[in-house]
């Protein structure tokens, strides 16, 4: 027997009253990008359940990228059979022969949605119970925590048993709790950031500062993989690339080098802030930890904080670095993190950044710069692509392009 479909219940959102059904379309959207590899599949989605039509996908693989997408607490793989005694009489034989070892409890749950149906739940729990007695002897049942529980729904098209249940992400659907810019360099850290604010329904969009020829193509590809990575969570997911080149040029030419990285930080904030706004989204995200680096000190983070109001989101603020590195690993963006090429800040980063810098001086510092010019050019100058979990043929040729 082949699973037919997968019944999907959802976590926390049916605690969320009137925007229940908002909840549950957000989802099944999510569920569909996050599917999208398989175009076979077909999703249908109710108020108490989403069910994944298989239509002879592998299921396996189907599950694997079910279990990471947010807002679904549980799972449980379905067969489809006839709605008649005798197919489910074969059904439950062929399953419990599969399944059950010696010695283990089991109960049948039935339950009739469709009442014209020729024997009711507690008669159907009986006749397919004792088939289970014919051909396995010893074995009990229990009503409370049995090791089998096959649960078996009669509905109007057909009837349908399960017998697992998997568990899933949990967290929020993503796009319930609003738009986010996530501040995505190519570091451990701010992909991290992203997947904790995911997890929270808080739809992303991933804002990555590139200065060419400085930093190298690699360093993109690597910020592309990582936000591909975290697609698998909630879908497709918008990337903003800003061309970030003249600014570092300006600033490195302009101001003291102790106080480059201060500088460079509060024109990132800036421009994030104004493609938030561009783009109607609500808050930033972004991957700083405490005490980590220079720019991280609390008063660095004044220092960077004051050119916006715009609530800030840390989601690894007080996380020690192993810790990161720990979810890093879980979520598999780990190994894309560390390869060596390097981002915009490195290059430009200087030897001794200062740890407290004081604002009067750095005010004083960005009159020698067009802040507002520099930033609008490099809001003019931003590129926008859909990653989606499958690399798209057109992206790899303009890469390919790139690199030539
Ligand atoms: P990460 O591991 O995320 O790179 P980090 O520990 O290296 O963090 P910093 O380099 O000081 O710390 O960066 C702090 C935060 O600033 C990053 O987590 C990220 O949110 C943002 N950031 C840094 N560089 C970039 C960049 N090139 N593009 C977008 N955001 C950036
Ligand atoms: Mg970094």
């Amino acid at each position: 027997m082949q699973y037919s479909e997968i019944m999907v219940r959802y976590g926390e959102l049916s605690t969320k009253g009137k925007n229940r059904m908002r909840f549950i379309k957000q989802l099944r959207r999510n569920i569909k990008d996050v599917l999208s590899p398989f175009p076979g599949i077909e999703i249908t989605a109710d108020r108490d359940r989403a069910h994944v039509y298989l239509n002879g996908t592998d299921y396996e693989a189907v599950a694997e990228n079910l279990k990471e997408v947010f807002g679904i607490q549980n799972f449980s793989p379905v067969y489809k059979v006839d709605k008649s005694i005798p197919a489910l009489e074969a059904a439950v034989l062929e399953i419990m022969t599969s399944i059950y070892k010696e010695g283990m409890t089991f109960k049948i749950s039935s339950k009739r949605s469709d009442h014209s149906f020729e024997q009711d739940s507690r008669e159907l729990n009986v006749t397919l119970g004792d088939v289970v007695f014919r051909n396995f002897p010893y074995a009990k049942v229990a009503m409370k925590g049995p090791d089998i529980n096959l649960q078996v729904e009669i509905r109007e098209e057909a009837a349908y048993l399960t017998h697992e249940r998997i568990r899933a992400a949990g967290g929020l659907p993503v796009g319930t709790s609003g738009k986010g810019m996530l501040m995505l360099s190519g570091g451990i850290d701010s992909p991290v950031a992203g997947y904790l604010a995911l997890k929270r329904g808080v739809e992303i969009e991933a804002v990555h500062f590139a200065s060419p020829p400085y930093t190298s193509p690699g360093a993109l590809q690597k910020a592309h993989d990582l936000t591909r990575k975290l697609t698998k969570f909630g879908g497709n997911i918008q990337f903003i690339e800003v061309p970030f080149t003249e600014i570092q040029e300006e600033i490195k030419e302009k101001a003291p080098e102790a106080y480059l990285m201060t500088l460079t930080r509060r024109f990132m904030l800036r421009i994030t802030d104004r493609i938030r706004e561009v783009r109607g989204g609500q808050i930033i995200v972004n991957g700083e930890s405490l005490g980590q680096v220079a720019s991280q000190t609390v008063e660095s983070m004044q220092a960077i904080n004051a050119v916006s109001s715009t609530p800030i989101i840390r989601p690894v603020v007080t996380m020690d670095k192993l810790e990161i590195i720990d979810i890093a690993q879980a979520i598999d963006t780990f190994d894309i993190s560390i390869q060596p090429f390097e981002d915009c800040c490195t290059i430009f980063a200087p030897d001794r950044p200062k740890t407290n810098p004081k604002i009067k001086n750095v005010e004083q510092y960005e009159q020698r710069l067009d802040i507002d010019g520099l930033v609008e050019r490099a809001v003019a100058g931003i590129k926008v692509t859909e990653i989606t979990p499958q690399v798209q043929q057109d992206q790899v040729d303009d890469l390919i392009e790139d690199l030539l």
